[in-house]
């Protein structure tokens, strides 16, 4: 055989391209040429091509190999085709099945020593192979289960490229080798933490249960122990489960951002950055692709900004974006990726610098600008998203002693439940939740309650105490109420428990 084929994929972002690689041989001097669009790291791929057949003792042929990647227009970038490059090569000279090469995907990086490497984002590269209808796939050793989320796919996880050509029918004895391992171990993914652990804050876990039902962003203020953080955690835990989509969605994100992928995962994602991380771990970044950050991977789950107010301008910029049109975007020199960012936005705040201010038998010692300042940080496009804002207070020990606790079981089954009677009431609007209702449907759509209903907020509106965006966000808020009270219609006391939950009504 002279001209051999097989192919790969690239990817960019989430979405992978269906690479050819071909190789031919011609009589010029003895070498190894790579055309075809390819990125410092493709060509780059010649050294651990020529290394790694060498010390596979399966040689090169002693004429100029040139391997071609179609489609030429199409950006090559990464070491994730550096397998299909060394078969295609070696197919060149050896008798290797060119039908069996036709029909697989090759997806790996080599090691000198001709031993396969993981790469990032197998996940989403099988998932374009199975849509641009190939069966069979080549992965490393490392990513084998990973690649076999994808089902119906046949994978085969080769821990060298002697294992390959073995595969494409060479016939090669095969040597004990130790496959090349994941530089991180997979985590098992952890149980939810449990939400019958939080004591002593009944009010607030209600309020975390509206907010789930209704997807709401939600704003958490209160001093140094009162359980933000312990509450937050529990968020994710309490939402629907995954379905098949948003798991292998979730998963994929993870697989680009090098963490290692094993199952699918079934509860929502939680990202809770730190105040002082880069915009780059927010955002995303990479050089030779694109690696999702935090605001991505949050993505189908919760992010949690715990001291929303000590994030920088960078975060509240990197935030924009993915609050107003659901998606964000990595640019990089020669590249660009969008990801999708459908997350649940929580924010933590302590209620000044020190943490007492307002504490009952707390005593503050900051000065009240700075308190000024401090909460002033939190106004503008992040605070402008959130329906529902909490404010925690300290918790005696001996508060200890709460009557009815919510199990996170029952929690989970009971938002649920709000979730299915709100896609019902929301069927043909093309919203899931409550949260994306707009404010015109919530006023005056057909589920819109009546004078009688609404005249707390009427008044409120009419005093100047509520703003109209400030009426719609009562309406949402009630409307969630309502769903966990199994109730098809608004009610005062929905409208009240709302307006509570919307303190600071005064916008
Ligand atoms: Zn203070």
């Amino acid at each position: 055989m002279s001209v051999s084929r097989t192919w790969s994929v690239v990817l960019s972002g989430l979405t992978g391209d269906l690479v050819e690689v071909e190789a031919d041989l011609s009589n010029q001097i003895p070498g190894f040429s790579i055309i075809g669009l390819a990125d410092k790291a493709v060509a780059e791929a010649q050294k651990r091509v020529q290394n790694a057949c060498a010390n596979s003792e399966l040689a090169l042929p002693r004429r100029h190999v040139t391997v071609n990647l179609s489609p030429a227009n199409l950006p090559k970038r990464g070491t994730g085709l550096d397998v299909a490059v060394a078969i295609a090569a070696v197919a060149t000279e050896l008798a290797l099945d060119a039908a069996s090469l036709a029909r697989t995907v090759h997806i790996g990086e080599l090691g000198l020593d001709g031993r396969l490497r993981p790469v990032p984002g197998v996940l989403p590269a099988v998932v374009a192979a199975a849509r641009a209808g190939f069966t069979q796939v080549v992965v490393p050793w490392a990513n084998a289960a990973e690649a076999a989320l994808v089902s119906e796919m046949h994978v085969c996880g080769a821990i060298s490229l002697r294992d390959v050509a073995r595969l494409h029918g060479l016939d090669v004895p095969c040597i004990d080798e130790a496959p090349v391992e994941a530089a991180t171990s997979p985590q098992q993914e952890a149980d939810a933490p449990e939400l019958a652990e939080v004591i002593g804050q009944q009010d607030a876990v209600d309020a975390l249960l509206v907010a789930a039902a209704g997807r709401h962003h939600v704003m958490m203020s209160g001093p140094p122990g009162a359980g933000k953080t312990m509450l937050a955690r529990r968020l994710p835990g309490i939402l629907p489960d995954l379905d098949d989509a948003a798991a292998l969605h979730v998963a994929a994100v993870r697989s680009l951002a090098g963490m290692p992928v094993t199952a699918l995962p079934r509860t929502p994602p939680f990202e809770a950055p730190h105040h002082t991380a880069s915009a780059a771990a927010l955002v995303g970044g990479g050089s030779r692709s694109a690696v999702p950050g935090a605001i991505a991977r949050a993505s189908g789950g919760v992010l949690f900004l715990d001291e929303a107010g000590e994030f920088g301008g960078h975060a509240l910029n990197a935030l924009r974006q993915p609050l107003e049109r659901g998606v964000i975007e990595i640019h990089r020199a020669g590249f660009q990726a969008t990801f999708p960012t459908r997350f649940q936005l929580l924010l933590a705040t302590n209620p000044c610098p020190c943490g007492n201010y307002g504490v009952r038998g707390g005593a503050c010692t900051c000065p009240s600008l700075a308190i000024r300042r401090y909460l002033g940080k939190l106004s503008g496009p992040l605070i402008d998203r959130v329906d529902m804002e909490l404010h925690l207070p300290r918790v005696a020990v001996t508060a200890a002693a709460d009557t009815d606790v919510v199990t996170t079981a029952a929690a989970r089954d009971r938002v649920a439940a709000a979730r299915d009677r709100a896609q019902r009431r929301l069927h043909g609007t093309g919203w899931a939740t409550n949260s994306e209702a707009t404010g015109e449907w919530l006023r005056s759509g057909p589920c819109a309650p009546g004078p009688a209903v609404r005249r707390p907020l009427d008044e409120a509106l009419r005093r100047g105490a509520l703003t109209i965006r400030g009426y719609d966000r009562v309406l949402r808020v009630a409307w969630s109420v309502a769903d966990l009270a199994e109730r098809d219609a608004l009610t005062p006391a929905d409208i009240g428990r709302a307006l509570y939950l919307k303190r600071g009504v005064a916008e």
